[in-house]
This record gives structure tokens, C-alpha cells and sequence, in this order.
């Protein structure tokens, strides 16, 4: 996942995209193996794309970001040197654009249904994306490429456009079919984390098939211990190995 943005890196913008995008892959049985954040700048853009694209380990690329009218936002142009492909006006692209902007004069919301230039910035895309996704929300499309059997996604800044596009056109085309990791957690109040050392490390050589994460919180004072893992079975043996050792050091679990 690259989320891109000036803002996000100045330190104006919570990059909630990626959070959001992380939880969903999780609950959809995908693994999302990296996030980054970058600056609107061409070559920081080109070098990041190629980057995840070039990664044997990667099927799938989610960006978001950069797609406005504006010329600070350079994600096309971006796209089209990292993919090699020249910016063409997407007609598909243009014509949902149009339509919106009809819709905008009929709302009394702008003047005029003539594409602008920073409506052509929103419509001249890299060439030849494998589909252009509907965006019910708002005016910047979102759009799929294919390069070398990965499949890149791009995706407008804006959470309620990304989340929606996301939703509605890639989970069900693109991302159906995974399961959710089985997860169990234990909550413990109080808790020392360091006195888990042993039993984690047990876990790891016993269970190397679970997740086991130790997260102290420490607005609640809650230890949360996390297993998960493909086999509920197995996640289950873990947890229960872990309550076991919790409770031998006095801690009791607290009900989620
Ligand atoms: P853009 O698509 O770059 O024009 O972004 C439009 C707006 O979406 C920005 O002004 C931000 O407020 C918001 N935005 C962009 N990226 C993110 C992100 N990763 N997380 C949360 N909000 C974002
Ligand atoms: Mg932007």
C-alpha cells in the first residue's frame, strides 16, 4: 500500500487510508506486507511504484492519492513514467466526469458542464487500465492496471471516495474468495509484559504456524496478547497455553 501526500508527511493528515485498507485485506484473508507513505514528487512516486511492483512476494499494489485537479497532485504522471505508459484521455474517465458535472449545474452546485483543465488532469490517465472503477462518490476515478501479472490499484485521497470504490468495485471483482485469519485474544489487566518472555518464545517453536503479538496498552493498563493464524484449532491451542501461563502468574483474562 502506498499512501501519497505532502500533507501526510508534514504531519497534517492521518494517513487513516492505510488503516482502513489493512483492516479490510485482514477480514477479506489477505496479507498486506508493507505501507508507505510519500511525497507528492514525481520520482519519489515512480521509485515507490517500481519498487512494490518489482517485488516477487506482491500480487496486489493499492495507492491513494494524488488524483485531484490540482497541479500539486502528480500520481498520473507518476504512474505513467513508473508504468512506461503514455497519458491519454480515458474517454470512460471523461464521459463520468461530464455526467457528474451535469449533475453539479442541475444541483446548482458549479455554473458551468464544461470540462475544465483540472477535470482533463482527472481524466488523462496512464494508458490502458484494465478497468476503470466507479466512484459513486465523487469526481476522481478510480482505476486498475496490470503490469506483469501484479495488479496495481489506484485510488482517489479522499477516505469516503477510497473506501467506497474499494468496497463497491475491487472486493467484490478482485479481492473475494480469502477468509479471515481465526483470531484470539487475551485482554490482562495489570499485566508485566516482560514476564511473557517464556512463554512466547515457547509458542514460536511449538506454534510457528500462529501469530503471537504482545501490545500493552497503556491508556487502559490492558495487556492485550493476539494469536491468530489460518487454523482455529491451532490459534485456540495457543491462546490456551497462553491463558494457562497467565493465570499461573495470578493474572486473569478480562472479558472483551
Ligand atoms: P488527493 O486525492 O491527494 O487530492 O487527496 C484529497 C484529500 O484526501 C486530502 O486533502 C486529504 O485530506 C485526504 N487524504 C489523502 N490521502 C489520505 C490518507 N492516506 N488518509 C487520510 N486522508 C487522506
Ligand atoms: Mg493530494
Amino acid at each position: 500500500m502506498i499512501a501519497i501526500g505532502d500533507e501526510l508527511l508534514s504531519g497534517y493528515t492521518l494517513d487513516t487510508n492505510s488503516n482502513w485498507i489493512a483492516q479490510r485485506l485482514r477480514a477479506l484473508g489477505h496479507q498486506l506486507k508493507r505501507v508507505t507513505q510519500v511525497r507528492d514528487r514525481e520520482q519519489e512516486i515512480v521509485d515507490q511504484v517500481r519498487r512494490d511492483l518489482g517485488d516477487p512476494e506482491l500480487s496486489d499494489v493499492f495507492c491513494t492519492g494524488g488524483l485531484g485537479p490540482t497541479p500539486d497532485d502528480r500520481t498520473f504522471a507518476a504512474l505513467g513514467v513508473a508504468l512506461g505508459r503514455q497519458l491519454v484521455i480515458e474517454k470512460a474517465v471523461r464521459e463520468r466526469i461530464e455526467r457528474r458535472l451535469t449533475r453539479m449545474v442541475d444541483a446548482a452546485l458549479v455554473d458551468s458542464a464544461e470540462l475544465n483543465e483540472g477535470h482533463l488532469r482527472m481524466a488523462r490517465i496512464p494508458a490502458g487500465p484494465l478497468a476503470v472503477l466507479r466512484n459513486r462518490v465523487g469526481t476522481a476515478p478510480g482505476l486498475v492496471y496490470e503490469v506483469e501479472g501484479t495488479r496495481l490499484f489506484v485510488l482517489p485521497g479522499v477516505p469516503a471516495e477510497m473506501k467506497a470504490i474499494f468496497a463497491e468495485e475491487i472486493e467484490p471483482t478482485y479481492l473475494a474468495g480469502g477468509a479471515a485469519p481465526a483470531v484470539q485474544e487475551l485482554r490482562l489487566r495489570f499485566a508485566v509484559e516482560g514476564r511473557f518472555y517464556p512463554v512466547l518464545k515457547e509458542l514460536e517453536e511449538t506454534h510457528p504456524d500462529v501469530a503471537v503479538g504482545s501490545y500493552p496498552n497503556f491508556d487502559s493498563k490492558e495487556l492485550v496478547l493476539r494469536c491468530s493464524g489460518s487454523d482455529p484449532r491451532r490459534v485456540e491451542e495457543a491462546a490456551s497455553v497462553l491463558r494457562k501461563f497467565a493465570e499461573s502468574l495470578g493474572y486473569s483474562a478480562v472479558q472483551p
